[in-house]
């Protein structure tokens, strides 16, 4: 482990032992890794003895209902609520936890920010941000680890769900030897690799599939073939009675398409925002094509958010992502 990461953590551990009330909190749109790691620093501090109240300000997509306690999170902060601290988790950006709790947040007296994104700014009284780890949840298992913490089922299956879903089912390139030591061990401590996969992928309403026909139904291949592209519109939402939640895991599909070095998959957020998904291949910076709209995220999965119609955002981005490839 290097030093820095060391000193990070010895830092994250003595913040945790020197308060009781913890609030913790995620990023807007919470997949796998952000409720793994949620659910997971709350399970952590709950063992170090500590109170801990958890926060996603977004819906919890229903693949993810079954993880142990997700009752527990709230999408509103608790104003008449003391906490000694805050823990960030998975925020590539403190505004990624959203406006309400970014507001109640930046009033605590202590932030700590753990997260594995390209950062933009960086922020928090202690920020440990490992751009190698494959996911959050990764991070939580060193944390364990440091503090001779052995997971328990819970604790394995939430930080396991982190693991799986940020490395596309070890199938990404932040899949590494020591990703999967990491997930041998949570197996050991109890996280069922068959029961995970099936809850999380294999869960899908007919609706799910329906909609993804209609996006699929929108695909374009650009510069030849190496750029892939398709839509979501809210109508489409209508016509397959399903929710944007639904559309998570589109992008992959984009992706599988063996030329391509870019999948770009414009969603409808509302009328007239667009949310903009892009995974690529390695050599493919797309954190840094996100940045230039305000967004960010990984190198090779990053997502912005750009105003204007499906129609005029879509062509105009692809245009920019033509000459961004060459
Ligand atoms: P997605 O395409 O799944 O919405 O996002 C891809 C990745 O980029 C995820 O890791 C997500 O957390 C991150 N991301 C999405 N939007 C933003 C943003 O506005 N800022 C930052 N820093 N990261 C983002
Ligand atoms: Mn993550």
């Amino acid at each position: 482990m290097s030093e820095q990461k060391t000193t990070k953590i010895r830092r994250i551990i003595s913040a945790i032992r020197d308060n009781d009330r913890f609030m913790v909190a995620t990023h807007v749109h919470p997949d796998g890794d952000a409720l793994g790691s949620l659910l997971g620093m709350k399970f952590i501090l709950e063992r170090l003895g500590k109170k801990a109240d958890i926060f996603a300000q977004d819906k919890i997509p229903p693949e993810f209902d079954f993880l142990p306690q997700t009752r527990a999170i709230r999408s509103k902060p608790i104003q008449s609520a003391k906490y000694d601290a805050a823990i960030l988790v998975d925020c590539g950006d403190f505004e990624r936890v959203g406006d309400e709790l970014a507001g109640f947040i930046s009033g605590l007296p202590f932030i700590i920010n753990i997260d594995h994104h390209v950062p933009n700014r960086p922020f928090g009284n202690i920020s440990w941000v490992e751009q190698s780890a494959c996911s959050t949840c990764e991070m939580l298992f060193d944390l364990c680890m440091s503090l001779s913490l052995a997971p328990d089922a819970n604790l394995s299956s939430v930080l396991y769900t982190g693991l799986i879903t940020d490395t596309g089912s070890f199938r990404f390139s932040n899949t590494n030897r020591r990703v999967l030591e990491v997930a041998a061990i949570l197996v050991e401590m109890g996280a069922d690799p068959v029961y995970l996969a099936t809850q999380i992928y294999d869960s899908a309403t007919p609706e799910k599939l329906k909609l993804l026909a209609q996006v699929l139904g929108t695909l374009q291949f650009h510069t030849g073939a190496r750029i892939v592209t398709a839509e979501l519109s809210r109508s489409m939402l209508a016509n397959s009675s399903s929710s944007y939640m639904d559309s998570e895991g589109f992008i992959n599909h984009l992706r599988s398409v063996k030329s391509a070095d870019l999948a770009i998959l414009f969603r409808e957020v509302n009328d007239g925002l667009i949310h903009v998904s892009m995974r690529s291949r390695e050599g493919i910076d797309v954190a840094k094509l996100a940045q230039r709209y305000g967004g960010g995220g990984h190198k090779q999965a990053a997502a912005c958010r750009i105003s204007g119609t499906l129609h005029a955002v879509r062509s105009m981005f692809v245009g920019e992502a033509v000459s961004y490839m060459n």
